[in-house]
């Protein structure tokens, strides 16, 4: 029996995922050469794809490494001469911090309690500070940085780098690519593809901090995937390394998809879902939204408080075959988690409302 995968990523298949890699089969993408004209090709495709459905501007370039967490590290390396500044609202903010601190940065931090979020005006940015690092949607807590408050942020400090985090939210948010200077995203989170791929959008001034950090005697921007070699190759449309094919084929599919149906429907799909899971979390008897104030909570991954024990929960609803994730880390027990991604239609997510419904009763 076929589940449908309410988990935060990996996730629940985009629904043309199957077809898409039976073309790639049929294509034997995974035989063609990344220096062949074909592979530039995908590339290629996959970018102009990207650009469209996210408004990314021909002044950032769109580089693929192995994962997400990769691109923590390659911010850090690439654009931090010495000091960094982090948001810290969960535990993929804090090990992006702890990155920083791994690499012997001195990495700044402001931090919120589990479940709470940032607003701009509250935010302290250190004076040196070279980049100041966000998570638009930190999956452990369910907590978002609303985009308008991210975009005040790097004006109000026009002279840092400003690196977003949209591992578990991309394509939703509607981030301006005139003022975000990097972003980054997986593709197992809302693509609602297999994991293995990380999308790091990027533009000149981190190239040039790269490039200043790179003649450095005692400083090192790393040996794999340096944004230098990364952007060379980009310009040809090919990789350093030997890249994730298949997966690059499949992104630039899904997100052609997606353009058909429209980045302004994608998102007012993922509001109206939300809507039904935030406003059925709200009222009920067993369940509680885990972040209080309403405009932090992430439209794209929802976390609630259970009475009754997660596992318990969990066990109830996979009786109906779908899978949704437990809290995260200490959470594990008491929070349950619920992504909304494109992947997860209106009445999927209805159905499910209707078992919660049941385990309330
Ligand atoms: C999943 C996730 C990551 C890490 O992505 P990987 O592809 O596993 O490296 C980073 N940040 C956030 C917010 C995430 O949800």
């Amino acid at each position: 029996m076929k589940q449908v995968y309410f988990t935060a990523g990996p996730a629940e298949m985009y629904p043309t995922f199957e077809k898409h890699l039976q073309d790639a089969v049929a294509q034997q993408l995974g035989s063609i050469s990344h220096r062949s004209q074909k592979f530039r090709d995908i590339y290629r495709f996959t970018v102009e794809q990207l650009r469209t459905l996210m408004n990314i501007h021909e002044s950032h370039a769109i580089l693929f490494t192995g994962s997400a967490s990769e691109i923590w590290e390659r911010v850090v390396l690439n654009c931090v001469e010495h000091e960094s500044f982090h948001l810290v609202n969960g535990s993929f903010s804090k090990k992006f911090f702890e990155y920083a601190v791994s690499l012997k940065k001195y990495a700044h931090k402001q931090e919120k309690l589990f479940g709470e979020g940032f607003d701009y005006a509250e935010v302290e940015v250190p004076e040196y500070a070279e980049v100041i690092c966000v998570t638009h949607n930190e999956t452990s807590s369910g907590v978002q940085m609303r985009e308008p408050d991210i975009h005040k942020l790097k004006r109000s400090n026009s002279k840092k780098i400003i690196a977003v985090d949209m591992v578990s939210s991309a394509p939703y948010p509607d981030l301006d690519f005139s003022v975000v200077d990097t972003a980054f995203f997986s593709v197992q989170k809302a693509f609602g593809l297999p994991a293995g791929l990380g999308v790091w959008i990027v533009n000149e001034r981190c190239l040039a901090k790269a490039e200043k950090l790179q003649k450095h005697e005692d400083l090192t921007i790393g040996g794999h995937n340096t944004l230098p070699m990364l952007w060379k190759n980009f310009k040809n449309f090919e990789t350093p390394a030997t890249p994730n094919v298949i997966g690059i084929y499949l992104l630039g599919k899904i997100a052609e998809d997606l353009n058909n149906i429209g980045v302004d429907t994608v998102r007012k799909q993922t509001e109206e879902k939300y809507k039904l899971l935030n406003k059925f979390v709200e009222t009920s008897q067993n369940f509680t939204p885990s972040v209080v104030e309403e405009r932090h909570r992430s439209r794209t991954v929802i976390v609630a408080n259970t009475k009754l024990p997660s596992g318990e929960v969990i066990a109830e609803i996979k009786k109906s075959n779908m899978i949704v994730g437990s809290g995260y880390g200490p959470y594990k027990d008491t929070q349950i988690r619920i992504a909304n991604f494109p992947a997860v239609s209106l009445e999927q997510v209805e159905t499910l409302i209707q078992v919660l419904k049941k385990i309330d009763d």
